[in-house]
């Protein structure tokens, strides 16, 4: 597996309109961690993995992944990469087993091992009692495990997931998590978005806080941490969320009386 730096991003921009959804970011992110991007909602988090992956064409920067430019060497960078991207979309009129098929030979893998491959998924991930109901019947949860099982077929050195347990019960976000620290394990690099700071720390050794576009604060769990009591507590010092006072505000709600 890769050595050094598994994502590179200098001086990344992206605007939509006025709005500055991406600041210049810079952003090195070591090979072989379970690594967390965190961040409250409209940070940029989404906009970072998106064009990180080669999904969405940033104004500006140079995005490298695993040694390759991702914008002068799409097809290198998409060999070596697994993305679960935000509001996935499947074939709905396929079933899940003929949706991993399907994924399989896309990604040049020959159908007896895309079979193996599947079975083995499907079964890991609780799905092989579902695997011939059509996609447009699974749930939240299932949904997500298919998507995971997709991006994970080929055997990628990186995987991006973003909010991967957004929607996910407790005993699917189990399983998740099970194949995603096996999968780490073996020293590939896995790196998802999520504001949800308990999950972070539990899972993730890096982590990358992102807030307003910008990059905040990069390092291992430890070092984010710092003297806070938990991850939370530094995010939200982090973020400046802390000083925020409701007390005055809202004084009509509660208390009965309309
Ligand atoms: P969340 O946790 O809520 O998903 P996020 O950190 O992923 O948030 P982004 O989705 O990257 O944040 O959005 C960053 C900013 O860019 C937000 O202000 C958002 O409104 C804006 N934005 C994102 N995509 C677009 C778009 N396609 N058109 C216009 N504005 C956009």
């Amino acid at each position: 597996m890769v050595a050094g730096s598994a994502v590179r991003v200098q001086g990344l921009w992206k605007r939509f309109g006025q709005q500055v959804a991406v600041g210049g970011i810079d952003l090195e992110l070591p090979a072989g961690k379970f690594i967390g991007l965190v961040g409250p909602n409209g940070a940029g988090k989404t906009t970072t993995l998106s064009m990180v992956t080669g999904l969405l064409r940033p104004d500006q920067g140079s995005v490298e992944v695993v040694g390759h430019d991702v914008w002068r060497d799409p097809v290198e960078v998409k060999a070596r990469i697994g993305v679960l991207p935000e509001g996935l979309r499947l074939f709905e009129r396929l079933s899940g087993r003929e949706l991993l098929a399907y994924t399989g030979r896309l990604r040049g893998l020959p159908g007896s091992e895309v079979d193996k491959r599947a079975t083995q998924l499907l079964d890991v991930l609780d799905l092989s009692g579902a695997q011939h109901k059509l996609v447009v019947d699974y749930s939240t949860g299932m949904r997500k495990k298919t998507g995971l099982a997709a991006a994970l077929l080929h055997n990628p050195e990186v995987l991006f997931l973003d909010e991967p347990f957004e929607g996910v019960d407790p005993v699917s976000a189990q399983t998740i998590r099970g194949v995603l620290e096996r999968y780490t394990a073996s020293g590939a690099t896995v790196v998802f978005s999520s504001h949800v700071m308990e999950l972070v720390e539990s899972l993730c050794d890096w982590v990358a806080v992102m807030a307003a576009g910008r990059i905040r604060a990069t390092g291992t769990l430890a070092e984010v941490r710092g003297e806070a009591a938990s991850l939370q507590q530094a995010f939200l010092e982090l973020v400046g969320a802390g000083a925020r006072d409701t007390g005055s505000d809202l004084d009509w709600l509660g208390g009965g009386s309309r």
